[in-house]
């Protein structure tokens, strides 16, 4: 019976096909179409402001000490009196991320005691030359206003939104993601996008809804 179990093995083969015909496509047309990204992305980091304009930052380099792939440099200096940068004494003089080496596990925005650092929903970071995947403070830092920088504004993968869309780390990340949390907001306003809304309960979250803010 071998020769009727072979006769019948490429009509298995064709049912399969037809049945996955009639099944709902799950492709995008990428990147003319964006699927909507879990709140919880870790996408490519930014320096918040306060809604007054004042820096996040007080370069107290823990984001650089906990770091498991030492990517980040940090170097602070003493915040002139007459012209603070940030609230505290010292601000981020100098702040680099080396992306090629970023294995975006959100240590540093764990770590962060002024929620300076968080992660956005933008991972289209292409570059030609490694100097470029290096993300200096003046690309990392948001205007005063908190609209969000990039070395590539223009590029045609480039969405500005995903870049403001850096409250969905920092809403889920109530402590240890505990369910006492959901619905408090435990998160200090930003400029560019003011008071985080509080976390949504996990259960029943698909993508689909996931991305919404
Ligand atoms: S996401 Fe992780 S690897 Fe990337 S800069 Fe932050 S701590 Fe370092
Ligand atoms: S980003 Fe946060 S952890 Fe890093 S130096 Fe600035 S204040 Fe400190």
């Amino acid at each position: 019976m071998s020769w009727f179990a072979g006769l019948l093995g490429p009509w298995r083969g064709f049912a399969v096909t037809l049945r996955q015909m009639f099944r709902p496509k799950v492709t995008t047309q990428y990147p003319e179409e964006k699927r909507v990204k879990p709140q919880r992305f870790h996408g490519r980091h930014v320096l918040n402001r306060y809604p007054d304009g004042m820096e996040k930052c007080i370069g107290c380099e823990l984001c650089a000490g906990v770091c498991p792939a030492r990517c980040i440099y940090v170097r602070g200096a003493d915040n002139p009196p007459e012209d603070p940068v940030s609230p505290g004494e010292r601000f981020g003089y100098v702040y680099e991320i080396n992306m090629l080496r970023c294995i975006f596990c959100a240590l540093c925005v764990e770590a962060c005691p002024t929620e300076a650092i968080t992660m956005t929903h933008l991972f289209e970071m292409s570059v030609t030359s490694r100097e470029d995947a290096i993300y200096t403070k003046d690309e990392l830092l948001v205007e005063p206003d908190g609209t969000p920088r990039h070395p590539q504004p223009e590029g045609p993968l480039v969405d500005l939104d995903e870049l403001r869309r850096g409250h969905g780390w920092l809403r889920a990340t109530a402590p240890s993601g505990r369910a006492a949390y959901e619905g408090i907001v435990a998160w200090t306003p930003s400029a560019t996008y003011g008071e985080p809304p509080p976390e949504r309960g996990q259960a029943g979250v698909t993508d689909e809804t996931d991305g919404e803010s």
